[in-house]
């Protein structure tokens, strides 16, 4: 017999225990604890294809893929199998000082799909070590060169991970700031969010003046910044902000320039999710670094990769005695099972075509997004690929945000998990980033779920009938 949801579903005495052991033990991440134990929290214990089924057999769509690292949908068989494989071989091994081959395949695999001159491949295991190891890439790369940079450039509203380096370049207020006393010292420059634009201008007369403050930084900065780092074409736990056209290109032509290096951090965008395998082949641009991870495996198991250039790999060669080698490595750095599972999800790229059916999503996705965008508290839509962001508001004229203690957005979210949807908002963004492989009815049904979701909560989010949350 076919093997059906209801075989996960769990006893209510099992339910309760689980949740009692959660709330006894378990420490979420990004939560608030003392309001996640007052809620009855939803138990995911199977999934298949885009929907995630919960303890009492109910499904719902992973509309924002897992966070954001789903590509191929959850099960696929393929990946399954590959994984399956290669733990009949080996499940881990050392890539300190010995060959996996699943890690050479997948490097040299990532080297043929990156952008030119990327051919270098270092493995490490999340977002967050993937932008620490480019930093240490960077750094290291001037200073064998017997040239001290030490300061990198990234945009306000940035964010690269968790980690004290990776945090340091992070540009979000809510999540940077308080950690900044622990952090190196990073220049911000301002971000192209057109709909608060930091400068204060307007995006049909600015010329980019935002693209100007960078180059203002990096002329009062010349000779000591070690790298820009960015994330292209999108940043995405910032808020969903999508760069204009030309934005990305000018950012590289600045670092040739000024002759720092580039650093692209496509750990949200990479692997089809902007519509292109990765973010920074939509301006031709070629970046000296590149950090690849939560879709790397098709979001199946941690792992991530800095890919880099001949030049910078060259600058760590030389004697023992020299101090060059890089000195860096995670005990689980090209873990194999991960390794197969990319290379599974990279092989489902080929053989589904994924990247051309893509479009049309892209295209129904945005459909749906310019209908939502009149909705009376929509005051934003942002879409790169199959990636958007919904910005609500309280007042759609003047831009007025909802007080943050309300929670607008989370409770949007909630909302649409009763139309059968799981959401994770950034704010009072609502972020929309379904797995690449959702049909165009599951489509269909997410974003109608998504707008009624907006539509029930926001009216009267607005006229002020809600309690802050404490
Ligand atoms: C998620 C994310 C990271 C951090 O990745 P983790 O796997 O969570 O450490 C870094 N950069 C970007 C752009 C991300 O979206």
């Amino acid at each position: 017999m076919q093997a059906d949801s209801s075989d996960h579903r769990l006893s209510g005495p099992r339910k309760r225990r689980l949740i009692e052991l959660d709330r006894n033990h378990v420490w979420h991440p990004f939560t608030q604890h003392a309001l996640w134990n007052r809620v009855d929290p939803l138990i995911i214990v199977a999934a298949e294809g885009v929907h995630l089924i919960d303890a009492d057999g109910r499904r719902y769509i992973d509309g924002v893929s897992s966070l954001w690292c789903n590509i191929h949908g959850h099960r696929r068989p393929e990946i399954d199998e590959a994984v399956r494989r290669q733990l009949g071989r080996v499940a881990h091994t050392t890539q300190l000082g010995l060959v996996s081959p699943p890690a050479v395949e997948l490097a040299a695999r990532l080297v043929s799909l990156a952008p030119p001159g990327l051919t270098r491949v270092f493995f490490s295991d999340d977002g967050s070590t993937s932008v620490e190891v480019a930093c240490k890439m960077a750094f290291g790369y001037w200073r064998h060169r017997r040239k001290t940079r030490r300061r990198f450039i990234a945009l306000g509203q940035a964010y690269h991970g968790d980690t004290i380096g990776a945090l340091s370049l992070g540009g979000i207020e809510l999540f940077h700031r308080p950690w900044r006393p622990l952090l190196f010292k990073t220049d911000f420059a301002p971000p192209p969010y057109c709909y608060r634009c930091p400068l204060g201008k307007s995006a049909d007369t600015c010329g980019m003046a935002c693209v100007g403050e960078l180059e203002r930084l990096l002329q009062s900065r010349r000779g000591q910044v070690a790298g820009v780092v960015i994330e292209p074409m999108i940043q995405c736990a910032g808020g969903m902000i999508t760069a204009p056209a030309g934005y990305l290109r000018r950012v590289r032509e600045l670092c040739d320039q000024y002759d720092t290096l580039l650093i692209a951090d496509e750990v949200a965008t990479g692997f089809g999710r902007t519509g292109r395998m990765f973010a920074c082949e939509h301006e031709h641009v070629a970046p000296d670094l590149m950090c690849l991870s939560k879709g790397l495996t098709g979001g199946y198991l941690p792992l991530a990769a800095t890919l880099a250039t001949d030049a910078i790999y060259e600058a760590f060669l030389g004697p023992i005695a020299s101090g060059r080698t890089f000195y860096h490595g995670h005990t689980f750095t090209g873990n194999p099972l991960g390794c197969a599972a990319a290379l599974a999800s990279l092989d489902l790229f080929d053989a589904g075509n994924v990247l051309d059916r893509l479009q049309m999503r892209i295209s129904l996705m945005a459909e749906h997004l310019r209908r939502i965008s009149c909705g009376a508290h929509v005051g934003s839509v942002r879409q790169c690929g199959l990636m958007a962001g919904i910005e609500i508001v309280r007042n759609r004229a003047t831009r007025e945000a909802f007080p943050y203690a309300w929670q607008v957005g989370a409770r949007v979210c909630a909302r649409a998990r009763d139309h059968g949807v799981i959401l994770r908002p950034l704010a009072d963004v609502i972020v929309v980033m379904p797995p690449l492989a959702i049909t165009a009815d599951e489509l269909d049904d997410l974003m109608v779920a998504v707008e009624r979701a907006i539509e029930e909560i926001t009216p009267t989010a607005a006229s002020g009938e809600v309690d802050g949350l404490e």
